[in-house]
């Protein structure tokens, strides 16, 4: 076992331990998959923590915001606090969190063991995801 992946599989250890003492509201699927905060401000779509969440996911705030807009066909933008603003639309949570749902079973959640940490590579047209749990990986449709 690699000293990294050692460090990782500790780390879990002691979040697990942390947690199992915390209410059960907050058991292990709650913190490993971050909810968007969705918020409506005048007739845009805000997501207030989505850099947030793309840094806990380990993926570049640009390519997953690529992927929302693109999947809604709308136009928006982050701005420098890592909110995500969609235009002009009040888009249903719903909606929101379905595409957010695809993300993560296409981008993030890994085919092999199913876990979230996982990180996307690109070499020139070829990205991939490569598991830090199991050591799988895989190539995957560029956003
Ligand atoms: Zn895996």
């Amino acid at each position: 076992m690699s000293k990294e992946l050692e460090l990782i599989k500790n780390y879990d250890y002691l979040l697990e331990r942390l947690y199992s003492r915390l209410p059960a509201k907050l058991s292990s699927k709650a913190y490993d998959i971050p909810e968007l905060e969705i918020e409506y401000i005048g007739d845009h779509t805000e997501i207030r923590n989505f850099a947030q969440v793309c840094d806990r996911l380990r993926r570049d705030p640009r390519i997953v915001m690529r992927y929302f807009l693109k999947s809604l066909g709308m136009p928006g933008s982050l701005t420098e606090r890592g909110t995500l603003i969609i235009y002009n639309r009040r888009v249903r949570r719903d909606t929101l969190r379905e595409f957010y749902q695809r993300f993560l079973n296409t981008y993030v959640r890994c085919q092999t063991c199913g876990s979230i940490d996982t990180e996307l590579h690109r070499q020139g047209k070829v990205w991939y995801i490569r598991c830090l749990a199991c050591g799988a990986t895989y190539t995957v449709q560029p956003v």
